[in-house]
């Protein structure tokens, strides 16, 4: 059993990885910026007979993320797993000449400053673990390989949290933390809206599958879709 968190999971994908990291018997730990979505989640799960804990993090917030990791250096030795699943899709309908700085800004906050900060602060339990894991929900919309326009802020957030997940991929191979980021496909979710394509189940494989298969037969300091290594 593996202790995991597992950030913005009151709600998409972050409340299915959370429900099948628990079903496979993993203690886990969700956090919310708003604890009444939280309690919900937490008590939805609980109706299927599935126990979690819940922590208030608002990841844009770097005392928020500070404050959780004090909290959880004080209840626990040791993490297992991070999944950076919070995140924030602001900017549909601009362009990089004319997205407002204020959404740039809240974006990068929410989507890149937060996953990074969150991974630096909870290192020293992550280094206890001795098979510690970190997932970063990342988008294709990111891939410099198939960039496009539109989408500018988002884009942008999920490039440099590709090149995060690279960097902190050979820095932390040393710690036995395995670091990878995942495209779970456009999903249908509040963010993925009902045209989207896949399911949560669909978006949940490939986080789920990275923090329980055996490390061996995992990358490092990869971008993956559907258990798939793909170009950045
Ligand atoms: P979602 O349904 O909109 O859920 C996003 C979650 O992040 C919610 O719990 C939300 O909380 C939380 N969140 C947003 N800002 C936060 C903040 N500042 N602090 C704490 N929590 C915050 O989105 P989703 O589709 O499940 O997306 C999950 C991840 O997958 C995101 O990183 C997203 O970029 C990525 N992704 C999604 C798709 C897709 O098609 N859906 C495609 C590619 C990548 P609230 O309920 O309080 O807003």
């Amino acid at each position: 059993m593996s202790r995991i968190l597992v950030t913005g999971a009151n709600g998409g994908i972050g409340l299915e990885i959370a429900r099948e990291l628990a079903q496979k018997g993993n203690e886990v730990l969700i956090t919310s910026r708003d604890l009444a979505k939280g309690k919900d989640a937490q008590s939805k799960l609980g109706d299927e007979g599935l126990a979690v804990t819940l922590f208030k993090l608002d990841v844009g917030s770097e005392p928020s993320v500070e404050e959780l990791a004090e909290q959880l250096a004080t209840e626990y030795t040791y993490l297992d797993g991070l999944v950076n699943n919070a995140g924030v899709f602001q900017d549909q309908h601009t362009s990089l000449e004319n997205v407002q700085m204020d959404v740039f800004r809240q974006t990068l906050e929410t989507n890149f400053y937060g996953p990074l900060l969150l991974i630096r602060n909870l290192l020293p339990l992550l280094r206890k673990s001795g098979d510690a894991r970190v997932v970063n929900l990342s988008s294709g919309l990111g891939a410099l390989n198939e960039m496009g326009g539109g989408y500018p802020s988002y884009r942008i957030s999920k490039t440099a949290m590709n090149a995060m997940t690279a960097i902190f991929g050979a820095e932390l191979s040393k710690d036995a933390i395995q670091v990878n980021a995942v495209c779970p496909g456009w999903v249908q979710t509040d963010m993925g809206g009902a045209g989207a394509t896949r399911t949560v189940e669909q978006g949940a494989d490939t986080p789920v599958w990275l923090m329980t298969e055996e490390r061996r037969l995992l990358p490092q300091g990869k971008f993956l879709r559907d258990r798939q290594v793909i170009d950045w």
